[in-house]
């Protein structure tokens, strides 16, 4: 709707016959179904939309369109006309609602008014004709919704006058009450109105109708409804339509009553109509839930004319839309009357599910069926869970910080963590909280449990990068570290060893092993090692299972971006080839030196046994290369040189301080931990983050960079030799200056050669720049000319960028930017496109036109995320490197985009 720019010549009411489903911006969402419908020829009451164009004329100017009133009245007289009924009528009245509805739908956010039309004249001819009860309960639930909604007046108020009534009458349900006891409820009602509000109903229609539709403009700016779009990332300045609906009534005895449906099964995706009925009901007491409903199949038993009608509307609905529709119904006195309709929310598992059997029945090709899905619901389906309900209390609650389940035995420090890793055992890292000291832990653990920290704190960050299970924050929790045990609510306490499993995905944490069943969908496609040939998930028995594989084949089938994986673990590794890796985008070579290993470092850097230490750190860095270059034979392997500051390795500044100052003081100096102390000190930082790391590292410790690019070589040539086909690459992290970069290719390529000549053999090894650093970004054209590929660190260039370190940012400020508004999204999760991705596209741009054939990958935590992948392709990339479980993420998010970045390529939906 182009007319939106021009609001003078947008309509301020436009009839449920003159719209349509397109026009929803300004009916609305339920205004654009309501008047779909009508043109479909389904039942739908006689009514009418006041625009969306006309509630922000409200908003903006603080009163409404001088034309409004004279559009809303020559809007009702028509109504009236094809009702043959007309408001404030003393024998036959026409009643209506007067219904919210925005742009994007906001669930039980925002205000309806039913039977606005009643008066103290007009209830009487509505009992005379209709029945006292059913004319005084419509009255009460006037009253009480005008002065709630128009009047403001404390809902609870009305909710205990209700409950006084019913045990005054000694019933369960309002249902039961008698006329006399609603009529005194409403004049009850109406005393309120006079004391809280200084005002009563008034007892002119019209003026009932338009001062309901001027209160639903002002429910959009209520603190509810603000929070509800702050949530969703919905747009403050859509304004919401309002529906003038004529009354039907579903309270009107054994033939009447209301109900919701679905043209297919939301949860499961079972493409069979699924909903609930409530004889004798209005609709809101559907969802209520306080009476028993009946599905679908019970109201067909009981009106088999009525079922079949409401079945062929839904068809109508499903063939119009093209997808799975809900409707709300009303039936009266036998008649059946369609009320709203919407494109209808599902599950994750039914959504895949939906799209497949929508194009297997001819209503979609594939392309659209792919768009139907995201990431984010493949996500969902990919993480494994515990067996259910075996009955198990949690012990413990936090944050669900990274999802999945895992049961392992207990630990609470990196280092024994890390021991217990190599020994085969599974282990579940309990910490106060997580620094990047931890990362070996984190990397050997299946799941972690921290007593502090947030969503966005390290160990979150860190486990979902890593796809490990992790909950943050758990109340209650105290760790112990010196005596290896933590202390639970309750009293309980877990010792070092104990079993402990742990749900990432609702945050409880559980004494004792649990069975953690993999997801159906993740055991498949890790099954599936080649969708395209002989089609395996054509055969798989779950509906869903099955769909998810067809979907992902066509996004394989569309995508031109490549996706591979974060991993430095073999077992990583071959995960990540199981769920469709092309390669590894990323290996952390820091892990191998962490935890008990870091004394080689030390070694290295105080000169003790140096030469020793740097053999033995260059023979444990051979063996895991040659693992993790077997796993992923064929396929490109790219190495990252160590990269984590320096002091990571050395002892802890302050602890060195006390020991020596206490020992210097008991008259007892420790010697080795004076001469320690220096070396610490001569090596302190006060800001890591910006400090001695990456490639900065050659400057200090240049011997440990080259054990490290000569073990992998070594692996290469050895693998090579058993007749496999390595494929290491290697690239440089923290480059600001192309001199760094240059300096440090020499080295590498010095040592590759080495090792090719001394064993006789040609050894490839592309190499490559990481792109983290704003002023990297900035000189890429001349970057470009030193190497093979650059990746985007995509982290670390947002911590750079912004000037903010991803590890403080959230406990100092960001969660207040975040509640302020200040930032909408968190840049760490979603790229930031505007100031991080302008950056990345300078880089693509520069980088190849210097080098046309210049390799481009991203392997930052984005490159995971479905609304990221988007940006990142649309920059230009050849490739995403991400989590293991996260690829086939990556894979149906790249294929998602390479459809709808082509022309033509598929509408899309708005289901999402
Ligand atoms: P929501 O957006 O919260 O679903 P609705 O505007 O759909 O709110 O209205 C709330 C309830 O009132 C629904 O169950 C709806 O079916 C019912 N309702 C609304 N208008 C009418 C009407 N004209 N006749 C009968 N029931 C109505
Ligand atoms: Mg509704
Ligand atoms: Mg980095």
């Amino acid at each position: 709707m182009t007319a939106l720019t021009t609001a003078t010549s947008t309509p301020l009411v436009v009839a449920f016959a003159d719209g349509d489903g397109t026009m929803a911006e300004i009916l609305g969402g339920k205004g654009a179904g309501l008047a779909q419908m009508t043109r479909l020829g389904l039942p739908v009451p006689g009514g009418f939309t006041v625009t969306t164009a006309a509630c922000r004329e409200y908003l903006r100017e603080g009163h409404e369109p001088e034309a409004l009133a004279g559009e809303l009245a020559a809007a009702l007289t028509r109504l009236e006309e094809t009702a043959g009924r007309a408001l404030g009528d003393p024998v036959d009245p026409l009643l209506v609602s007067v219904r919210s509805g925005a742009r994007f739908s906001m669930p039980g956010m925002m205000e309806t008014i039913l039977d606005v039309g009643l008066t103290d004249e007009v209830v009487t001819a509505v009992a005379a004709r209709q029945g006292a009860r059913f004319a005084w309960d419509s009255y009460r639930r006037l009253v009480q919704m005008y002065g709630r909604t128009v009047l403001g007046v404390d809902a609870a108020l009305f909710e205990e006058r209700l409950a006084r009534a019913r045990a005054d009458a000694g019933v369960a349900t309002d249902q039961e009450l008698s006329a006399t006891a609603l009529e005194e409820v409403t004049s009850d009602f109406r005393r309120l109105l006079r004391e809280h509000a200084g005002e009563d109903l008034p007892q002119d229609p019209r003026e009932q109708l338009h001062r309901a539709v001027l209160a639903v403009f002002a429910s959009w700016t209520g603190d509810r409804a603000r929070r509800y779009r702050a949530h969703e990332g919905i747009s403050e300045d859509l304004g919401t339509a309002v529906n003038i609906v004529q009354m039907v009534f579903g309270n009107r005895g054994r033939r009447s009553g209301s109900g919701v449906c679905f043209t297919r099964n939301p949860a499961t995706g079972d493409p069979v109509p699924y909903g609930d009925y409530l004889v004798d009901a209005q609709g809101e007491d559907v969802v209520n839930g306080s009476r028993r409903t009946m599905d679908l199949a019970e109201l067909g038993a009981r009106e088999p004319a009525l079922h079949q009608e409401l079945i062929g509307h839904l068809n109508t609905l499903e063939r119009h839309y093209r997808d799975v529709c809900d409707v709300e119904f009303t039936v009266e006195e036998g008649r059946l009357w369609i009320l709203q309709t919407r494109v209808g929310k599902r599950s994750p598992a039914a959504a895949f599910r939906i799209a497949c059997d929508l194009h297997d029945e001819g209503v979609i090709d594939l392309d659209e069926a792919l768009c139907r899905v995201d990431g984010h619901q493949l996500a969902s389906l990919l993480h494994p869970g515990f067996a259910t309900d075996s009955g198990e209390q949690p012990v413990a609650h936090g944050l669900a910080a990274s999802p999945g389940a895992a049961t392992g035995r207990a630990v609470f420090d990196a280092v024994t963590a890390m021991e217990w890793g190599r020994r085969g055992e599974r282990v579940v890292l309990v910490r106060p909280e997580t620094s990047p000291d931890d990362l070996g832990g984190l990397l050997a653990a299946v799941a972690v449990v921290t007593a502090r920290g947030g969503l966005t704190s390290h160990a979150a960050v860190v486990a979902r990068g890593l796809g490990r299970t992790c909950v943050t924050g758990v109340e209650g929790l105290e760790v112990d570290e010196t005596g290896r045990r933590a202390g639970l609510p309750g009293g309980l306490t877990l010792a070092e060893g104990d079993a402990v499993s742990v749900d990432g995905s609702t945050g409880e944490v559980f004494l004792g092993s649990r069975e953690v069943v993999p997801s159906a969908c993740a055991t498949a496609i890790r099954s599936w090692s080649h969708l395209e040939e002989g089609a395996p998930y054509l055969s798989h028995p779950d509906p869903t299972v099955r769909s998810v594989g067809r979907l992902l084949a066509h996004a394989d089938r569309r995508r031109t971006g490549g996706v591979r994986a974060n991993a430095e673990t073999p077992t990583d590794a071959r995960a990540a080839r199981e769920y469709g890796a092309e390669g590894i985008g990323l290996a952390r070579t820091e892990h191998m030196l962490l935890g008990d290993r870091r004394t080689l470092v030390e070694q290295v850097v105080t000169g003790d046994e140096r030469a020793a230490a740097l053999v033995r750190i260059e023979e444990l860095a051979r063996v895991e290369f040659e693992q993790i270059l077997q796993e992923m034979d064929g396929l490109p392997t790219v190495v990252r040189l160590l990269d984590p500051p320096l002091h990571e390795f050395l002892p802890d500044l302050v602890d060195l301080e006390v020991h020596t100052a206490v020992a210097r003081a008991g008259g007892a100096p420790d010697a080795d931990a004076e001469r320690r102390l220096v070396l610490v000190r001569r090596w302190h930082e006060q800001n890591p983050m910006l400090g001695l790391r990456g490639v900065r590292l050659l400057a200090a410790v240049p011997e440990l960079v080259t054990a490290q690019v000569r073990a992998l070589a070594e692996a290469a040539v050895s693998l090579r030799a058993r007749g496999l086909d390595p494929r290491p690459e290697v690239m440089v992290p923290l480059v600001a200056d192309v001199r760094e970069l240059t300096a440090a290719l020499t080295r590498i390529r010095d040592e590759v050669d080495g090792v090719a000549t001394a064993h006789g053999a040609a050894l490839q090894v592309p190499l490559g720049v990481m792109i983290e650093l704003p002023r990297a970004a900035l000189t890429s054209g001349r970057l470009a000319e030193e190497v093979d590929f650059f990746s985007f660190g995509t982290n670390d260039l947002t911590q750079t960028t912004w000037g903010m370190s991803r590890d403080d940012a959230e406990t100092s400020f960001l969660a207040a930017y975040r509640e302020s508004g200040t930032l909408a999204t968190d840049p760490f999760s979603t790229l930031d496109d505007v100031g991080v991705g302008r950056l990345i596209r300078l880089s693509v741009q520069e980088g190849r036109l210097t080098r046309p054939t210049l390799g481009l990958g991203v392997c930052g935590e984005h490159a995971g995320d479905p609304d990221s992948i988007h940006l990142l392709l649309a920059a230009g990339v050849d490739y995403l490197s991400c989590s293991p479980p996260r690829v086939p993420v990556a894979r149906l998010e790249a294929g998602r985009y390479a459809v709808l970045s082509t022309a033509g390529g598929a509408t899309g939906s708005d289901t999402r």
